[in-house]
């Protein structure tokens, strides 16, 4: 914030008339300042007479050859502060040199942004010996001593009395205050080094976090960091023009720009302002209406500044300023809020611009003329600013701590989730692997057994019996195969119905696999009512014994059959015996021999066993 800041408040305007009145006293004679005895830095403030020229009218050959009949008044203060003013003032005071030698001395007006001054020098002749016209609105060169404020080399003769006649006048009618000094050469350069040594720090500081923090956001890529940036730099830019460094080094032939920099700077700072506010409390997030209303008030400051560059500086301030009050009422109002919902970082926001906002007003307050130029008004805003940033770049760093811990807790989340969905995903893989293989089991029991009985099926019978036949072929023993039909069966599913049908065949196929439980027993169901039997026996007779003792077993199962001549479920069998199997041409054949033998028996009245015996020769 610079000195111009306050220029259209209304408040203010009554601070003018009380510094008016105290500054206009009573004129009184003027002591001469003996400066051949001068040591260190005078304070001028009570050591000068004013004259206010309402209409700026007087030139200073006026003042000179008419001077008894000008008004002029002592001045009362330590540091003369005109405030708000439309006139020209005029400072006038008499220096004499009492010493045996010529004494070179130095008289400041530490004010960097003061907008016009003339200085002469006037012997007691009435000559002007020296004039000077310089000010922040005329080219640096024009400063007799390349320094930020300005500073006028006064010469005094041995045993000479001078007068110095200032002449200070405004581009927009506000004063800062004006603090003036007539000092020796070595006080001033004492002064001076001082100075440079403090705003040194300060803007290496500044600089420094700048810097870092650019560095930082470089690595890091989060935005809040080069909002911090942006937001810093412009500030920077603020404080280098305000305090005369930026004039002086960078662009002393550029005094209108150089005044242009000032509003146009607070309008940046404002938008900046409002880009880093919101990365750095989320705002958008929390409250995006009222992160509309930010950006459209830092938008306000930023247009209303634009005037400014035509050289029109009051409609900027009448916007600019009361846009800034409420675009700080506004930060700090989010920020307390966020703060009593427990955000940290918007408890350190508060503190940082508290402390600036203090620095501030009491830089307004001294620019009202309420509070007194001192050290304290002077340094309040740099050291505000510098306490602010400082907090607030730490703030930047406990966020991206913030950031970082979130992030890593993020991606333990993810890895845990993982993990599980890995445990997980291997489970149902196991699980599925399991059903399949339990599948597959029933997949091949279903293509082997047939579904009705549960039995062998047809396709297992060829298979099978080839490896027996070819197995008998090898070690010469006997295979006895037999045929099972059940007799009149088509009658007794058109009597009792097929589902009674097929319980029958179930029964018989229970009956069958008790019957038959010998090692080397297989039962097929070879289709319909039809069954193959290849039995573990060694001998046809054994084999027809076998199937006796089932043929009667099934008779006296007694399943009723009205429709049958027995009267009840009865099944003819034909069986084969092959000695050696070398007869045997394949399974089909060995099929039809025993088929052929079944067929005797269902010609032979049924329910009988007929068998057939095979001896292979040689
Ligand atoms: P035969 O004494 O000469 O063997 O006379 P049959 O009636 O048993 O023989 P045929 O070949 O004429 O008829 C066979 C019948 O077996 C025809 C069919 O209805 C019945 N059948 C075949 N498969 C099934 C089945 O799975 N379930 C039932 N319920 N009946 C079947
Ligand atoms: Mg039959
Ligand atoms: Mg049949």
């Amino acid at each position: 914030m610079t000195r111009r800041l306050s220029f259209p408040l209304p408040t203010f305007v009554a601070f003018r008339w009380l510094a008016m009145l105290l500054l206009l006293l009573p004129s009184q004679a003027l002591a001469a300042i003996d400066v051949g005895a001068l040591q260190g830095k005078l304070n001028l403030g009570r050591n000068v007479l004013l004259l206010e020229d309402k209409h700026r009218e007087f030139d200073i050959e006026q003042l000179i050859s008419r001077g008894e009949t000008f008004e002029w008044g002592a001045s009362r203060e330590e540091t003369i502060n005109f405030s708000f003013s439309d006139a020209a003032w005029w400072v006038q005071l008499r220096v004499e040199n009492d010493s045996s030698a010529p004494v070179r001395r130095l008289l400041e007006l530490a004010m960097p942004l003061h907008d016009y001054l003339d200085g002469y020098v006037v012997n007691p002749q009435g000559e002007i010996l020296r004039q000077w016209h310089t000010g922040n609105r005329r080219n640096f060169d024009s400063r007799p001593v390349a320094h930020r404020t300005f500073v006028l080399p006064i010469h005094v003769p041995a045993g000479e009395s001078l007068q110095v006649f200032l002449r200070l006048d405004t581009h927009d009618g506000l004063y800062d205050a004006t603090p003036l000094y007539l000092m020796d050469y070595a006080s001033f350069l004492a002064k001076a080094q001082r100075e440079l040594m403090a705003f040194s720090l300060y803007f290496g500081a500044l600089l420094a976090l700048l810097i870092y923090n650019l560095l930082l956001y470089i690595a890091t890529r989060e935005r809040p960091l080069l909002h911090y940036v942006a937001y810093l730099g412009t500030f920077f830019i603020l404080m280098f023009s305000s305090r005369g460094f930026a004039f002086q080094y960078w662009w002393p032939d550029m005094p209108t720009f150089n005044n242009q920099m000032v509003p146009l700077n607070i309008g940046l700072f404002a938008v900046t302002l409002a880009f880093f506010s919101d990365s750095y409390l989320n705002l958008r997030q929390h409250a995006p209406r009222l992160t509309q209303a930010l950006y459209g008030l830092a938008g306000l400051c930023l247009v209303s500044a634009l005037p400014a560059l035509f050289g029109h500086y009051a409609p900027v301030f009448h916007l600019l300023i009361p846009g800034a009050i409420l675009l700080s009422c506004l930060l700090l109002g989010v920020a307390a809020w966020r703060g009593l919902c427990g955000d940290t970082l918007a408890r350190i926001y508060l503190v940082a611009w508290s402390v600036l906002l203090i620095g501030i007003t009491l830089y307004f307050l001294r620019v009202a003329g309420v509070l007194p130029y001192n050290i304290v008004t002077e340094y309040a805003v740099l050291l505000g600013s510098g306490i602010e940033f400082l907090l607030l770049s730490l703030g930047l760093a406990w966020k991206i701590n913030q950031f970082k811990t979130d992030k890593l807790a993020a991606e333990r989340a993810t890895s845990d989730l993982q993990r599980s969905l890995n445990e997980r995903l291997e489970g149902e893989v196991q699980q599925r692997t399991r059903q399949l293989e339990r599948a597959n089991r029933q997949l091949t029991i279903m293509a082997r057994t047939d579904p009705l009985t549960g039995l062998l099926n047809r396709r297992q019978f060829q298979e099978l019996v080839e490896d027996e036949v070819n197995r008998r072929r090898r070690n010469g023993q006997p295979l006895l195969f037999a045929v099972m039909d059940i007799d009149d069966f088509k009658l007794y599913n058109d009597t009792y119905g097929h589902q009674a049908g097929d319980e029958v065949l179930i029964r018989i196929s229970t009956l069958l696999l008790d019957h038959f439980r010998r090692a080397g027993d297989r039962i097929f169901r070879l289709g319909g009512e039809e069954f193959g039997l290849l039995l573990a026996v060694d001998s046809l007779e054994e084999g027809q014994q076998v199937l006796e003792r089932f043929r009667q077993a099934l008779q006296e199962l007694h399943i009723p059959h009205e429709a049958s001549t027995h009267g009840v479920i009865t099944a003819s069998f034909g069986l084969v015996a092959c000695q050696g199997c070398g007869a045997v041409r394949d399974v089909e054949s060995l099929y039809r021999l025993a088929d052929k033998a079944m067929y005797e028996a269902k010609a032979s009245d049924r329910n009988r066993v007929v068998t057939c015996s095979m001896i292979a020769k040689g």
